[in-house]
C-alpha cells in the first residue's frame, strides 16, 4: 500500500469543522486513497472514529474502528433511534476533554462502502454514539453544541483560556477539573 499521509486533525476554531459536508458522488481511487489516510490518522490519534471535515476534506465519510477492525462509510444516513443512553463523550477535534452527553442509544445507519456496495447497520452503545457523533461533523456540529447551556459555558472558558494559554493551540495539558478530563484514556472521535 505504499506510504500513507497522516493528516494533522483540525480543532475547534477551524471553520472547516463548521460545514455541511457534501456527498460523495463517485468512489472512485481518490476516495480509496483519503479513507485509508483517514484510517491511518485515527489509528495514530488514537481514535474510535474520524470524519473527512476533521482532516479538511468537506466529503459525506467517516472511518470507524470499536475493536473490530477499521471500518469506513461514504454517504451515511441515520434512518432509525431508540432509547437514550449517557456516555462521557470525547472529540479528537476538541482534545482530552469529556463530557456526559444523552443521545439516542440504538440508531440504524446506512450508507455505502468502500466497493458501493449498500451498508445497513444496526449499532448499540458506543457504535450507536460513534455514528452519531461522526454524522454531526458532517452536518457541521461539534459535540460542544450537545452539550447543556451551563456545561458549554464551561466548555468555552475552558477552550478561551487554552488560547490564550496558547495560541497556538499545540498544549493540550491544561489541567481541567470537573469536566471529566481523564488523562487521555476515554476514546474520542
Ligand atoms: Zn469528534
Amino acid at each position: 500500500m505504499g506510504t500513507v499521509a497522516i493528516f494533522p486533525i483540525r480543532v475547534f476554531g477551524d471553520p472547516v469543522l463548521r460545514q455541511r459536508a457534501a456527498e460523495v458522488e463517485d468512489i472512485d481511487a481518490k476516495i480509496v486513497r483519503l479513507a485509508e489516510e483517514m484510517i491511518e490518522t485515527m489509528q495514530a490519534a488514537p481514535g474510535v472514529g474520524l470524519a473527512a471535515p476533521q482532516v479538511g476534506i468537506e466529503r459525506r465519510i467517516f472511518v470507524y474502528d470499536v475493536g473490530e477492525g477499521p471500518m469506513t462509510v461514504i454517504n451515511p444516513a441515520i434512518v432509525e433511534s431508540r432509547g437514550e443512553w449517557e456516555y462521557e463523550e470525547g472529540c479528537l477535534s476538541v482534545p482530552d476533554l469529556h463530557w456526559p452527553i444523552v443521545r439516542p442509544k440504538e440508531v440504524h445507519l446506512v450508507g455505502h462502502d468502500l466497493q458501493g456496495r449498500e451498508l445497513s447497520i444496526d449499532a448499540d452503545e458506543l457504535l450507536g454514539r460513534v455514528f452519531q457523533h461522526e454524522l454531526d461533523h458532517l452536518d457541521g456540529i461539534l459535540l460542544l453544541q450537545r452539550l447543556e447551556k451551563d456545561q458549554r459555558k464551561q466548555a468555552m472558558r475552558i477552550l478561551r483560556a487554552r488560547a490564550l494559554a496558547d495560541p497556538a493551540g499545540s498544549a493540550a495539558g491544561l489541567s481541567v477539573s470537573g469536566v471529566g478530563d481523564n488523562g487521555g484514556s476515554r476514546p474520542e472521535a
